[in-house]
């Protein structure tokens, strides 16, 4: 409790950017965030007085943070179960608690927990073995697609396999270096979409809109709000699942439901519980932002009304460059506030480096085709980008910005 407001504390393992995005929201509850990062200029380490440097994987590390927080909860899911169930036993309150979190950990956990529920997920199997993989393949088709069950991150961890020959190239060393495999079969699906939902300790659940999420190089590029032409009936579906999975086990907070669109409906790729890249929109796109609804909820507070606050909201996010940019950041952003006055910047503090997320773009609008023209601009020029996907800044003269450089 913090004796001065009265208020209790909430402790976040984790300085990124989801744990900065998240003390913004905590500054409006009367709350400052305590932070456990690992060193002092992280994302969130940067703006928030009350920071304990310390490895999530340290045990000492985190019981001694604990202690000084009425409630614990993350900006990543790298903490070790073990470690996760040790704080429990001490009595901190952890949310959401491990035994929810497995499911966001470990990719072959959660898979089984779905199928075992009778949820869609792709068919898939375990790997012990080489001949794991050649005979799922052989079964299912190739290509097929090898993951780590654990650690993965932005597409890191995930392989397309063409044929038995890459499988038997791939797959011993990656046994052999110790990681978890899984393998699945490759979902023919139509797009990505997200359903990003809440849930708090109390039982009370909330939804935001389902979202279409763009991915380039297995990085999420654009979040689309809603999914354009995703009828009502879909979109409710999609929610539905998403606050059953929540409901069956147990999240406390937010929870991501990355989902596949396919001709037969949703397939389950992957959770995520705490904020989330396909709820960044949320911040101006939404009557109450993913980070405000994630404290309500790990504070037991009623939820946050989650409508759109605009017909068509897009986010896109602001990648490192390549190569040392010709123009300075900071002239980037001036060129990009005089141009475009609606667009809701957010930088996270971090240095660039190459494909890096540093920051985001938001937009509001009436139509979806013209929002994410000028939010996909306005990204693709704080992101130097003209190399992302062939998309030239310089095209479409009533909504480009005007450098100078060209015209
Ligand atoms: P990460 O945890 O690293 O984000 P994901 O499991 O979300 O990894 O996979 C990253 C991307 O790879 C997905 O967004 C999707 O584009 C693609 N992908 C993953 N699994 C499959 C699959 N079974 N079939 C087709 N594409 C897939």
């Amino acid at each position: 409790m913090d004796t001065r407001t009265g208020l209790p504390i909430v402790g976040m393992v984790g300085g990124g950017q989801l744990a900065r995005m998240t003390q913004q929201a905590a500054i409006a509850l009367g709350q400052s965030l305590h932070v456990l990062a690992t060193s002092m200029d992280e994302s969130a380490a940067l703006v928030t007085p009350n920071v304990t440097l310390g490895a999530h994987t340290d045990l000492d590390a985190l019981t001694a943070f604990a202690d000084g927080c009425d409630v614990l909860t993350f900006d990543h899911e790298h903490v070790p179960t073990e470690h996760l169930r040790a704080l429990v036993e001490r009595g901190v309150v952890v949310r959401p608690g491990p035994e929810a979190l497995l499911h966001a950990q470990d990719k072959l956990v959660m898979r089984h927990k779905l199928a075992s529920l009778g949820l869609p997920v792709p068919p898939f199997a375990a790997v012990s073995e080489v001949d794991d993989v050649v005979k799922f393949g052989d079964e299912h088709g190739w290509p097929c697609v090898l993951k780590a069950a654990r650690g993965g991150y932005d597409g890191r961890g995930v392989w397309m396999l063409n044929g038995p020959e890459s499988a038997r190239e791939l797959v011993p060393r990656l046994l052999e270096w110790g990681t978890p495999l899984l393998v699945e079969e490759r979902v023919a699906m139509r797009r990505e979409l997200a359903a990003v939902v809440a849930r708090s300790p109390f039982g009370q659940g909330g939804c935001w809109p389902v979202v279409e999420t763009v991915q380039s190089n297995g990085i999420c590029v654009e979040v689309l709000a809603p999914a354009p032409g995703l009828d009502a009936g879909r979109a409710e579906d999609a929610q539905a699942l998403a606050l059953r999975i929540a409901a069956e086990l147990g999240v406390v907070g937010v929870l991501a439901v990355e989902l596949f669109e396919t001709a037969a409906g949703f397939v389950v790729n992957e959770l995520a519980m705490r904020p989330h890249n396909s709820g960044h929109w949320t911040i101006e796109g939404a009557e109450t932002s993913q980070f405000e609804q994630h404290l309500r909820a790990v504070l037991d507070y009623p939820l946050g009304a989650t409508e759109p606050r605009a017909p068509a909201v897009v986010m896109a996010n602001v990648l490192g460059a390549p190569q040392p940019p010709a123009m300075s950041t900071d002239e980037r952003l001036h060129h990009l506030l005089a141009r475009y006055r609606d667009a809701h910047v957010h930088y996270y503090g971090k240095q660039e480096r190459p494909g890096r997320k540093i920051g985001h773009v938001t937009l509001l609008g009436l139509r979806m085709a013209d929002v994410r023209a000028r939010a996909k601009l306005a990204a693709h020029w704080l992101s130097h980008a003209e190399w992302l996907d062939g998309y030239d800044i310089h095209t479409g003269t009533s909504t480009g910005i005007n450098t100078g450089e060209r015209t």
